[in-house]
């Protein structure tokens, strides 16, 4: 079957002013060529430090982001080139939850106010006379109390704003949900129980997730495929317990270094690969592999030659020596 989303060749950037020449200098490329399917069910989990560009990738797809180039085909349509109607009826089925419900969410709306706002933009979703059963339906299907309805985010705890903000997305029937750092903000203790809820609606709701976290940890937890990001481009995407177990980019082995091992004595994994240095500003990325900078085997053709992501060892790899024993 086709792919629910298919993302090509995509680059979304900014222009970069100077304040005191008063004109653009130049652009950053925050997203510089990304490309990945998602098929309807499954969980990809996108992974890359601040700077990676993963929540432009995500504000992209939602059309809060403007993309220079290439497509985002939701559905067999393409909404990049998409007009507005379409667009807004596309866009009820792509949500999105955020990694700050505190942000997120207007503190000056009751509970029953933020979750049936989709309800009066889409008046042909739920009619007004069944508005009251469905949200406690929802709120029900999230863990909160419907009796808390008419209650307001300062009220809850954060676990619990970030239970508002999924039953918020939810009530638009979505496909697609987009998780931005949907954990971050939260308790450890509290992380686990929201990654289950969303495990479960995802299995009852038959939900596609695009799951973005700078938390490979969160990861392993939830996604079905993994694409690593660095400096707005792909550098490696398998499936996620061969990214976990058989990491072939230098960047990802780095990152896993840093991630505890669930059973060491049954799961030693590969050496552990130093990150040396920041990362390059993407106003200015590094010639050849924008990884270079901070790689521990790079060569000199890595300083001219861009490595293309091409399956070497079983599954898409960015490296010009990926496959080489490090
Ligand atoms: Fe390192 Fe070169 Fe591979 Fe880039 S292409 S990750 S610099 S070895
Ligand atoms: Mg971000």
């Amino acid at each position: 079957p086709d792919p629910l989303l298919s993302v090509r060749e995509l680059r979304t950037g900014f222009p970069v002013r100077s304040a005191v020449l008063r004109r653009t200098v130049g652009r950053i490329d925050a997203v510089a060529g990304v490309s990945f399917e998602l098929r309807a069910g499954e969980t990809l989990g996108l992974v890359g430090e601040s700077g990676s560009g993963k929540s432009t990738i995500a504000r992209t797809i939602v059309g809060l982001a403007r993309a220079a180039s290439g497509s985002v085909v939701f559905d067999g349509t393409d909404l990049t080139a998409a007009g507005p109607a379409e667009l807004r009826r596309r866009l009820r089925d792509v949500q999105m939850i955020f990694q700050d419900p505190y942000a997120s969410l207007n503190p000056r709306r009751t509970v029953r106010e933020l979750v049936t706002e989709g309800w009066r933009i889409h008046p042909d979703l739920v009619p007004r006379r069944r508005w009251t059963a469905e949200l406690a339906e929802l709120l029900e299907r999230v863990g909160l109390d419907p009796a808390h309805a008419d209650r307001y985010p300062h009220q809850f705890s954060g676990g619990q704003r970030q239970r508002i903000g999924i039953a918020r997305a939810l009530a638009l029937r979505p496909r697609l949900v987009i998780c931005d750092e949907p954990v971050s903000a939260l308790d450890v203790s509290i992380q686990a129980q929201v990654l289950n809820l969303l495990s479960d609606l995802q299995r009852d709701l038959g939900l596609t997730y695009l799951f973005i976290s700078h938390d490979l940890a969160v990861v392993r937890h939830v996604a079905d495929r993994v694409a690593v990001l660095y400096l707005g481009t792909i550098v490696e995407e398998a499936d996620r317990d061969e990214i976990f177990t058989a990491p072939a980019h230098p960047y990802t082995r780095a990152l896993l270094s840093a991630v505890p091992r669930l059973r060491p004595w049954r799961d030693p994994g590969p050496e552990p690969v130093p990150l040396v240095g920041d990362v390059p500003s993407p106003a200015n990325p590094p010639s050849g592999c924008r990884f270079r900078t901070r790689c521990p085997v790079a060569e000199d053709r890595c300083a001219t030659e861009v490595p293309a992501l091409v399956v070497r060892g079983g599954h898409p790899v960015a490296c010009h020596l990926a496959g080489v024993p490090v």
